[in-house]
């Protein structure tokens, strides 16, 4: 790919370089890819304070490899008090509200009116995803790895190649993002009780009982945590996980291109998961 083809209109200022990290393997190795191609490229991660303590430690892992630092960008507001100003209404896959107020916001206003690329991991096996297009005018948003054929398997050997693995947290769980995101699939959820129970308890805390409206705010629609978490929940969860598996391992005998593409543990809420926090 030619960076110095991509253009923006504000012509008289200088152009800057940004790649936001999620933390995630994709946004991970685009960084590892992009090294030494782009002259004076801009490493940010917007960090809700959310986060599992893995991104933490992969974002400083990078960081090294790297060899330069990463704007570390946070709201002025932490996720709480955007709980309370939406009265205990929790975000979900239609508002979003934290991706916007969380992730979004301090990004652009990182970037402010400067005229910026801004480099995005949707890989080339992922044609149903898309990326964070702002719609600020001065942001002009490319995909060096759709551009350049770069599919989940090339992805996995970058990060291995560079000695950087992957974050720990794919262990249990199939992407980046808040520990509490309503994204997760149930296994996901599962797998944060068992890896992660004090963050367990703590994203039941934000879930609410309305006894006058009968309204519950849960992170999963119908169903709540404390539902969730016992144990015989817990080993239909797995089971069901496992079935699921191995019906998608059969489904994808002998179309092994089809195979590549959903090999990413995908679920339906992939296609809507917002890139900023899922790459
Ligand atoms: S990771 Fe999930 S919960 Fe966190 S900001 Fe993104 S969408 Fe919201």
């Amino acid at each position: 790919m030619d960076i110095n083809k991509k253009k923006t209109d504000q012509a008289d200022k200088p152009v800057r370089h940004i790649i936001a990290l999620s933390g995630g393997k994709d946004s991970s190795a685009l960084a590892v890819y992009m090294r030494g191609k782009i002259k004076n490229v801009e490493y940010v991660f917007c960090d809700t304070g959310e986060e599992l303590k893995e991104t933490y430690e992969f974002i400083r892992k990078l960081q090294d490899y790297l060899c330069t630092d990463i704007t570390w960008l946070k709201s002025e507001r932490d996720f709480r008090y955007y709980v309370d100003l939406y009265n205990g209404v929790l975000p979900d896959a239609r508002t979003r509200w934290c991706t916007r107020m969380l992730k979004l916001k301090p990004y652009e206003d990182f970037i402010g009116d400067d005229p910026v690329i801004s480099y995005v991991g949707i890989r080339a096996d992922e044609p149903h995803r898309k990326g964070y297009i702002s719609t600020k005018p001065n942001i002009t948003t490319v995909f060096p790895f759709v551009e350049d054929n770069i599919r989940r398997d090339d992805v996995m050997r970058i990060l291995i190649n560079s000695g950087l693995g992957l974050p720990q947290y794919y262990a249990w769980r199939s992407r980046s993002g808040c520990y509490m995101c309503f994204f997760q699939q149930k296994r996901e959820w599962a797998g944060l009780l068992e890896n992660h129970p004090d963050l367990f308890e703590k994203a039941k805390s934000y879930e609410k009982f309305d006894p006058a409206t009968g309204e519950r705010y849960t992170w999963i629609h119908g169903e709540s945590l404390d539902e969730l978490a016992h144990p015989d929940r817990i080993t239909q969860i797995k089971l069901e996980y496992e079935k699921r598996k191995s019906r998608e391992a059969n489904a994808f005998k002998g179309n092994l291109k089809l195979k590549d593409i959903w090999d990413g543990d995908l679920d339906d809420s992939e296609e809507l998961a917002c890139t900023i926090c899922h790459l």
